[in-house]
Formats: C-alpha cells, structure tokens, sequence
C-alpha cells in the first residue's frame, strides 16, 4: 500500500515556505517539493523594504531567512519537481522524474517565472548579455552601458539597482507613464545616470556573440534608435508555473490559478497559494498570507 500524506506542496517560495511553517505546527503529514532552489523569486530582488518587520533586507537574505526558519521547524525541502498531476480522485496523485505521491490534499505554490519579450535576438543572446535577473548578472557590467525594459516595480528596482555599477542605465518603457510604485519612481528619477526611453518598443537586441546593442522604435515619432550597450534586462512581468498542471485546474484566460477566497481550485481539496493564483497584489505579504490560509482550511478540510 502507497504511502498517502495529508498534504503535498508544491514550491518553496514565501507561499509554500508559510503553508509548511503552518502545517508543520499543525502537525500534518506533508512534503514540499521544490524545482530550483528554495525561496523562490524574491532571491533575485535586491531588496526588500514593504515587508513588515524587516525594514530594509536583500531578497537573497531574506528567502534564506524563511528557508532556515522553515528548516529549523523540521521541514524538509526536497528537490523533486512534479511532471504530472492527476487530481480526478479523492487520493491525488504527483509524478515526478524520480517518485509518485500520493496525498489527500495540495496547495499549488509554483509561483511564476520572467516573461519574455519574444524578439529575434532575446533568445540567441540570453546567457550573453540578455538577462531576467539584475541582481544575479549585474555586476558582470561594471562601468558599462546596459538596458532594463519594463515600467513595473521590478524594472524601476533593477534600474536603481544597475545604475550603482553600470555608468549608464536606460530604462525602455512601452508608455508615457511607469507602472511602478511612486516612491521608487521617485528614487530612481532622482539619478543622473538613468534615462528613460517612453513610449519604446524593443525591435531586436543584435551582436555578434554577446549583445551589442538594442534597437527601439518610439510609438509616436516611429522614430528608430540603436542604443549601445552591454547587457539588457528584461522585467516585463512574469507567467504562472502552471504547465505540469495541464488542464487539472480552472485557470483564467492568463493561465493563473482561479481560487475561491479560501483559496480552493475547482477541485476539492486542492488549494493554491501565492503568486500563481488569481489576484490583485502579488507581493510577498500576500504570498505568505495565502500559505497560512491554504493550511487553515486544509485542517478543516481533512
Ligand atoms: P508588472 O507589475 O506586471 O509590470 C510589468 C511591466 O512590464 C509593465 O510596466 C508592463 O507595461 C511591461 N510589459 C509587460 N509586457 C511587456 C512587453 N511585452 N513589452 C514591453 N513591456 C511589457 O511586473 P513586475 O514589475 O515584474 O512585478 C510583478 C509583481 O511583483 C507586481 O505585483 C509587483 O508589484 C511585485 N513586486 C513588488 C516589489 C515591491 O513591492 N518591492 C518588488 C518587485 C515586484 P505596462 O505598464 O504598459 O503594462
């Protein structure tokens, strides 16, 4: 007979870490299963100053930090992603490369990874100069010339981030207005060596063997302009985790996860968390507080 646990999370990012701190006091039998490394996407911001309680922290510290309290509690975060999903019966079932499990209940916790900007040369050259993460790669462009596009809080932070390092940061933006919120609006304003190209589109990023340079069209002049630079990071926002789902879960035209407000999918007894549902503020407080009521209304459930 299969080992059934009570519980399966899937991701160990703030939601799935908080669903694990709960289940664990709540002493449920459960695992969380992980496909890169535990913490999830606030590792790759570079600071974090909106979360109460911790008044400025990077995001590296910080996802170590729930990583080590999840841990010191007695968690045990495996590596093991899942494949497969099937949800049809009361006993769920994940497959992964290595294992089956089998377990009555599942919070979703898969979050959400960069969206790309689809142009010939991102592709080609990401690895070489085209980058998702300010803070893993920035430094590779000390005193050089790179580019961020997006509008949104997190290509406003990789902005003031690289202009640290690089001596010249454009910041290429599809409208006439940022996305992000206004006090990093304002920081990042403030800096002599940040220039925004409103209302631009990326038409291609070009080089040889690494990126050399970005050519972006302005949507009212039509004017065409070919940036030098380095490296360009690409913060335009990100798409759900969902593909291992296939069609288990209702998802919305998006592919997020619809939930009810107490965080159950269509199906009985799966639940999901954090970034990869439905909803209006993604932000690490609403990651973790997602987790908690996942695991509330599982023990009800269960
Ligand atoms: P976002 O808020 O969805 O912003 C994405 C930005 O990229 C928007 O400005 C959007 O332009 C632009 N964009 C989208 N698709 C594009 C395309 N194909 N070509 C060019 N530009 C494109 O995403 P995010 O900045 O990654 O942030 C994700 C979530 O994390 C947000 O909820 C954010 O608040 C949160 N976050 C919070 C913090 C913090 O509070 N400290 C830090 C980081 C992230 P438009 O504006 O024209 O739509």
């Amino acid at each position: 007979m299969e080992h059934v646990y009570d519980l399966v999370i899937l991701g160990a990012g703030p939601a799935g870490l908080s669903a694990a701190i709960y289940a664990k006091r709540a002493m449920l039998d459960f695992v969380i299963l992980e496909k890169w490394l535990p913490g999830g996407e606030i590792a790759n911001t570079f600071e974090v100053e909106n979360y109460l309680g911790v008044n400025r922290l990077s995001g590296m510290e910080l996802a170590n930090n729930m990583v080590k309290h999840a841990e010191d509690l007695g968690v045990k975060i495996i590596s093991d992603p899942a494949e497969n999903v099937d949800f049809s019966k009361d006993i769920k079932k994940i497959v992964t490369e290595t294992n089956t499990y089998y377990t009555k209940t599942v919070i979703i916790a898969s979050g959400a990874s960069p969206r790309k900007l689809g142009v010939k040369g991102e592709s080609r050259l990401s690895g070489s100069g085209v980058s998702y993460c300010a803070t893993c790669d920035g430094f590779l462009y000390k005193n050089k010339v790179v580019a961020v596009v997006g509008g949104g809080d997190v290509a406003v932070e990789d902005a003031i981030y690289l202009s640290r390092m690089c001596s010249k940061v454009y910041l290429i933006h599809r409208r006439d207005e940022l996305r992000a919120v206004k006090s990093l609006q304002e920081r990042m304003f403030k800096l002599p060596n940040v220039e925004v190209k409103w209302n631009s589109i990326v038409e291609d990023i070009t080089g040889e063997n690494f990126v050399e340079n970005v050519i972006i069209k302005n949507k009212e002049t039509q004017v065409i302009e070919n940036l030098a630079i380095s490296g360009i990071f690409i913060g335009i926002g990100h798409s759900p985790n969902v593909d291992f789902l296939k069609d288990e879960v209702k998802l919305d035209e998006g592919s997020w996860i619809i939930t009810d407000e107490l965080l159950q999918t269509n199906i009985k007894g799966v639940y999901a968390a954090g970034d990869i549902r439905v909803k209006n503020l993604r932000q690490i407080v609403t990651a973790v507080s997602d987790g908690a009521i996942a695991v509330n209304e599982i023990t009800k459930y269960l």
